[in-house]
């Protein structure tokens, strides 16, 4: 009922929009084509695609896909997206510029991850800095850090990833702690970044080399670390299609010995391994 009147809503809005010349899907025009530029104008500036569709209330999906210049558009969608600003990375902008977090946090996650316990991070960022605030950012608590907390922390980055907390003067108890603790949260440590993907909240850590494969799923479980949720995702959509294919295969195996005749319903069942159910199903559907 509802979903009727839906449609009809929607059919009538679709046809005063094409009597008044605004088709609500548009593509091509110079407004769509100016819009798109300027999406990738701010992609290229590092905002990330969910950081542009964030603001406007559109999923990062569309946003990638549009830029990409592949599909239409709808009119309430343009219209949105007409309406991004730039925002400010941790690397430009003011001092007190707020910028979304990912980077720092990721960075700080990492060294917790490499065995630097927070209160050795806090120390290195200079004695005035509170601990609480960078447990905030560290757990992903915070929603915006500022560009000049964030360019702290990616100095110190700087310093730290790839070396030795041993070396630096941090206890063996406090390392071990650290590292235990990052583990079970799951958190990256430096060698899953590079200066390219540590700041850009669509990428994802690479922990194996080939994250987000079958492959990857077995590094983690070769080296003994918990598979990361690309490798789980990946591991679970190969698997699925790996299903589907098995799957279509019986049926064709089903449906070429009907075709041949030779064999009962229960007969092809226990040669391809499907109920006879399943055969006499495909039996009616041939
Ligand atoms: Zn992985």
């Amino acid at each position: 009922m509802t979903n009727t009147t839906d449609r009809r809503a929607r059919q009538k809005r679709w046809d005063y929009l094409r009597q008044v010349g605004r088709p609500s899907l548009v593509t091509g025009t110079p407004e769509v084509e100016d819009t798109r530029q300027m999406i990738n104008d701010l992609h290229a500036k590092g905002m990330s695609y969910r950081a542009i569709g964030a603001q406007v209330g559109v999923p990062a999906s569309t946003v990638s896909t549009f830029a990409g210049g592949r599909a239409g558009i709808l009119r309430t969608t343009l219209t949105r997206l007409q309406q991004v600003q730039h925002e400010a990375r941790p690397d430009d902008g003011a001092a007190g510029a707020r910028v979304d977090p990912t980077g720092t946090q990721r960075r700080l996650q990492a060294l917790w991850a490499a065995g630097f316990p927070i209160g050795y991070i806090r120390q290195a960022m200079g004695p005035d800095t509170n601990e609480p605030y960078l447990r905030r950012i560290l757990h992903g608590r915070s929603a915006r850090t500022h560009a000049a907390y964030a360019r702290r922390v990616a100095d110190v980055y700087q310093q730290l990833a790839g070396t030795n907390p041993a070396d630096l003067g941090a206890t063996q108890h406090g390392i071990t702690y650290a590292r235990n603790a990052a583990a079970r949260a799951g958190y990256a440590p430096p060698h899953c970044w590079d200066p390219e993907t540590i700041d850009n909240p669509d990428a994802t850590p690479e922990w194996t080399g080939e994250c987000g494969t079958e492959t990857g799923y077995r590094i983690h479980r070769r080296e003994g670390t918990e598979p990361c949720p690309a490798c789980r995702t990946g591991r679970n959509e190969e698997r699925r299609s790996e299903r589907a294919d098995a799957a279509e295969q019986r049926r064709a195996h089903v449906a070429q010995l009907l075709a041949e005749g030779r064999l009962t319903a229960a007969q092809i069942a226990e040669e391809t391994g499907v109920s006879e159910r399943t055969v006499q199903r495909t039996r009616r559907a041939a």
